[in-house]
Order: C-alpha cells, then structure tokens, then sequence
C-alpha cells in the first residue's frame, strides 16, 4: 500500500475551485461565519471564468424594458423545455439581486450615459415571451466581463477570513461508510505533501471539461475533475450528451470570439456573401440560440458554400461597425483576432467555426446546489454533505441548451445559494466526525499507481485520441451510426488508461503526473457523453440527432443519469421539475406560456 505522510486540515466547509462559482460560494460561506477552505489547482484568478468576454444576464431593465418572467421564459425555451422549472424560475428572479451585489463587491461595469450598468443584445435573450424584439439583458464590463468577476469576488474574499490552498491538486473525495462525504484528499503541487481536508460540507466548483474535445474554447485546467471524482464515489452525472457548440470559435486555433460581437451587430456570411441567418431564424437571425446557429453553420459548410480554399469556415463580420464601438465594447476580441487570425477588424472579416464552449450536463443538484443521488423512489434525493455549483453542477437550468450569458449568472445566483443553504445545514458547533480512512487509503493508492505507472502510451498520446474520437463522433450532428462507433472506440480509448506511461516519478511540480491525473477525470466525462448521447433517440437541444430529427417529449423529457463502474456506464433517467417555485396566482409564471412548443427563432 503507497505510504504519504499526510497533513490534517479542519473546517466546516471545504470548497474545492476558484473560478467565479467557488469563490462566490467561499465568500457567502466565510460571511456567516463558517470555517470555510478553498483548495484550488490555479491561482484563483486564472480559472477559466477569467476568460468570459460577452456578459452577465439580468433582467434590470437598463436599456429598455424586461422582466423576470421574459428571462425565464426565454431560458426555458433554449433549454429545449428539459431544464428545471424551479431552478429557472430561482435563476432569472435572483439575477438582478445577484448582479446588484456584484456591481455593490466592486464590479467595474460598463456604463450608460446615465451611468447604469450597460447591457447588451445576446442570442436568445428577447421580450414579451419570445414576441417582442430581442432585449439589451446582458450587463457587460466591455468584453473582459469574467475577468472583472473573478478579480472582483477573489478581493472580497480575502476580506473575509476565508483560508487559500492555491496549486492543490484535489484527488479525490473521501465518502463514509453510509455514502455521506468527509472531505477531500488533495496534493500540494509546490512542494509534494499530501492534505486530508476534512469538513461537513464539500462543494465541488471545478468547471467544465471542454478539454476532452480536440477544438474548444476552454482553458486547459477545464478536465472536469470534479464530475470524475463524483463517478468515482459512484455517484451519478446528469444530461452529459449536451455539448454546446458556440458558433463563433476563431478558425484554427479555436479561441473565442463572444456572441457579444452579433449582440453589438455583427453577422455572419457565407462564400455567396448571403446572410444566411436571415433564411434560418427570420426573426432574430444572427441572435437566435447558439445551437441553432451552429447547426445551420454547419449546413452551409455542407452544401458548399463555406469560405476559404477549402470552403470549411465561415465570415463574421464587424467591418461595418464604427471602429469607435469596436474600440469602446469589443477592445479584447479585437486583439484575439489579430493575434489568432491576423485580421484587423476594422477591415476584414474573422474565419470562425462552431467550436466546442459549455458542458449543460454534470453533477445533478437541486436549485440549492445539493448534490443528488436520486433513487427509483426518490428522484430528488441529496447525497449529505456535497454540493455542486458552476458549469460543474446540472441544476438543471440549461437544459439542453445554454443561452449565452447564462452561466456567469448561473455561478453567482448557485455560488450564493449554496452558501445560504450551508449557513441553514451546517452547524459550526458540532465536531466534524473523522475522514473514513479506507476512502483516504483508496484515494492515495490510485494516486500512487498512476505515480509509478509503466505501460507503453503516454498522457498526450491517449489524451489525443480520446479528444479526436469525441471530435468525430460526438459532434454538432450525430447519427445512430457515428454514436454506437464512438461508444466502441471510447470504451477501447478508456481501458488504455490500464497501459499509461508516465514518466516523472516526483512530487514537486509533477505536471507529467497531474496532467494524467486531469486525464483519468476526463474519460469518466467523455465515456458518460458519448453514452447518454448513443442512447437518446431524439433531436433536443444542443443534441441533433439526424436519424431521429424531432423532439420526442413523450419520452424523452427526462434528464439522463450516467453511472460509472471502471468504464462500464449504466443510465437510467429521471423526471424533469415541471413545478415552478411560485404558483401563477401567487406572482409567478403563468405555466400555459412556458408550455412545450415548436422551437423557431
Ligand atoms: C472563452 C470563454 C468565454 C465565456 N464567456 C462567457 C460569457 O461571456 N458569459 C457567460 O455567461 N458565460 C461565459 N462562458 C462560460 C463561463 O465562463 C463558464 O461556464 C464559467 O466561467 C465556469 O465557471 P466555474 O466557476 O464553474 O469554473 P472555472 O472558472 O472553470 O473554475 C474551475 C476552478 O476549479 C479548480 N479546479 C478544477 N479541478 C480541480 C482540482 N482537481 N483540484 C483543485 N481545484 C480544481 C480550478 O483551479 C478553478 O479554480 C465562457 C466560457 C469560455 C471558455
């Protein structure tokens, strides 16, 4: 058995990830007092939120009118009706009030002359329930919105005796016997010691994990850790199948341009130099919602009329705006695309090409954040002393389907609600019972293994193969035919992870053995994709299936559950919360507009 000698840490709550969800959650926490640690493998302000340009939406009204109810409305409809009633209802009624705090923390939004935090047009995003014109929702700080976020909320919380382990890599989580967690067990990447973080209350903030695609958007920390520890305790991930594709990846080397650039006026042509959009989504054209854009994308690089020698990419245009307003709302895109594509945007349309963005599917929570472990009787019950929150959690407010600036709101509406609930579940004054120390042996031992691991293929190697099989197999459209190919090679891509070479043998600043580490949380990740994709035999959201081009919502208006045993994935579903939070009478959502209809932009 591998031997570490291991350091003990004590706290109420122990939040691992410091991207805008975790250090929402870790201030909420500290501010009522809990004894609260954040164990993060960045440096806080290097998470991936710290690369969201385009915004932040909220019903404020800034620039026109709006309501809460139009949010809702307009996030339940681009969720292609599978997100959850109550979760939604909870996000778009808790926006304002989320992003008021945020602008009361320090945010330096950008302004209207009157001096209102400014905001702007987003796809999907529109008024009088999807009747009106598209709606100004999205608050912005031009386009480094995250970047002021995450600066912003990391200040806060070191004004708040919350405790930093920056460069800790967390392993694994340490369940009890009766299936309650007690912590994680986490390694120092700075100087090789091994951490026992023992707490009531553990909250998984890791982010997505784009990286498992070959082309995406998402920084290489995003290797959804925390989805492969939670597999790893047998528990279960929720929706995995829903990708999303955002249309606008610079083409090449796949950095993003923000659908902000469309909100400010931007569109997008074809080798005709049509605007195609006009055909496809009559109404809001260039600002329907991301999937559908990337699909229709994707048709015209089919029918052959994509531009370039190859006719494989597509224009976006700004060319046409005021070089004053690139300057003033766009000044980050601008020099991604001078430095990524060599284009002046001044002048010259960017190549762009759908590339992957947002996981919609993860750890299955409830609208406080609780993680789920639902049972044939009980599909809403909490697994103790674990919540998930971020693009790490499924809550589910995206569905099948995200909006774009959807889910910077999502981390700090569910960042603050799970630190209210925590404040409600934790006591302070009860001991913590001790850290299972099988769960700690098991978790040192896998850890160990992959340490002294001698097979024949190397992490990038095998890292590659399962990015392009997901690339091939798993993408914008999908067929019966490329899904049951792509379970087969995926499960051959997962049992080589038994012939892994990793070549560094230390503990200090071992990015050979964290990458491998990052890499067996990927493959639980893309097994459960590629799994729960196979299986749905519909077209809903970000998932198009074109041998089952319709939504089916009689029987599949269910969230998919994936288990992992090793690589063996076993689903089954649950139903969809179709209850809002508040009855119509009462205030809330008449139910007939939300209703489940065709879905046309
Ligand atoms: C380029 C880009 C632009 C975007 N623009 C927008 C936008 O304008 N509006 C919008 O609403 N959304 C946008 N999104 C989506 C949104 O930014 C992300 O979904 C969101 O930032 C995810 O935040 P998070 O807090 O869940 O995770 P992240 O910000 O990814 O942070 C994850 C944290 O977990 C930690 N972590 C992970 N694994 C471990 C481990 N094993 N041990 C310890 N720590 C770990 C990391 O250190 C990090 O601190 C964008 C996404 C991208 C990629």
């Amino acid at each position: 058995m591998a031997s570490y000698e291991i350091e003990y840490h004590n706290y109420d709550v122990v939040v691992v990830g410091a991207g805008g969800a975790g250090l929402r959650a870790t201030l909420g926490m500290a501010e009522q007092g809990l004894r609260t640690a954040c164990v993060t493998k960045v440096f806080p302000t290097r998470s991936h939120t710290v690369a969201a340009q385009g915004g932040i939406a909220a019903s404020l009204s800034n620039m026109g009118p709006d309501h809460w109810q139009w949010h809702l409305y307009d996030t339940v409809k681009g969720s292609d009706w599978l997100g959850d009633t109550d979760a939604m209802e909870y996000l778009a009624r808790e926006a304002p009030k989320a992003v008021y705090e945020l602008e009361h923390y320090g945010v330096p939004f950008s302004r209207t002359e009157d001096g209102k935090i400014y905001q702007r047009p987003f796809g999907g995003h529109t008024t009088e329930f999807g009747e009106g014109p598209p709606v100004q929702r999205t608050c912005a700080a031009a386009d480094r919105t995250g970047h002021a976020i995450l600066h912003t909320l990391y200040g806060q919380s070191l004004k708040h005796s919350a405790e930093f382990f920056i460069e800790y890599f967390a392993i694994d989580l340490i369940m009890g016997e009766d299936g309650a967690c007690e912590g994680v067990v986490a390694w120092n990447l700075d100087d090789g010691t091994m951490h026992v973080f023992n707490a009531k209350m553990v909250v998984l903030a890791t982010g997505g994990y784009g990286r498992a695609y070959f082309n995406c958007t998402s920084a290489h920390t995003c290797t959804g850790d925390g989805a492969g520890m939670i597999a790893r305790a047998g528990l279960p991930l929720q929706d995995m199948e829903f990708v999303q594709f955002h249309p606008t990846g610079i083409f090449g080397p796949g950095m993003l341009i923000t659908e902000g650039a469309r909100g400010e006026g931007g569109y997008l042509t074809n080798s005709e130099g049509e605007r195609f959009m006009e055909r496809y989504a009559p109404t809001y054209k260039d600002l329907a919602s991301r999937d559908v854009v990337s699909r229709c994308m994707t048709l015209e690089i089919r029918e052959g009329r994509g531009v370039g020698p190859d006719k494989d990419h597509i224009y976006l245009h700004l060319n046409h705006l005021p070089p004053e307003t690139l300057n003033l709302r766009l000044p980050g895109i601008s020099e991604s695309a001078r430095i990524f594509a060599g284009v002046d945007v001044t002048k010259e349309p960017i190549p762009v090409l759908p590339t992957v963005h947002y996981n919609m599917g993860g750890i299955p929570t409830n609208y406080w954040g609780e993680v789920l472990n639902p049972t044939k009787s009980d599909p809403d019950a909490v697994a103790p002393g674990l919540m998930a929150v971020g693009e790490a959690g499924c809550a589910s407010v995206h569905g099948a389907n995200r909006l774009g600036s959807n889910s910077l709101i999502d981390l700090v509406v569910f960042g603050r609600a799970a630190a209210i609930r925590a404040g409600q579940t934790v006591d302070p004054d009860t001991p913590n019972r001790a850290a299972n120390k099988a769960a700690v042996d098991a978790a040192l031992d896998r850890f160990d293994k992959l340490r002294h691991a001698d097979g024949s293929i190397s992490t990038a190697e095998l890292r590659l193969e399962m990015q392009k099989t997901m690339q091939d197999d798993a993408a914008v459209f999908r067929t019966d035919k490329t899904l049951a190919e792509g379970v087969e090679k995926m499960q051959a891509v997962a049992a080589k992870m038994d012939d892994i070479q990793v070549t560094d043998r230390s503990l200090i600043w071992n990015s050979d053995l964290m990458e491998t580490l990052e890499l067996a949380n990927l493959m639980p990740n893309a097994l459960a994709t590629i799994v729960s994709a196979e299986a749905r035999k519909e077209s809903r959201g970000a998932h198009a299936q074109e041998d089952h081009p319709d939504r089916d919502d009689e029987k599949w208006r269910v969230h998919t559950l994936a288990r992992l045993d090793g690589n063996k994935v076993t689903l089954d579903y649950r139903p969809v919360h179709l209850d809002p939070l508040t009855k119509h009478e009462e205030g809330g959502i008449d139910l007939k507009k939300i209703a489940p209809k065709a879905r046309v932009y």
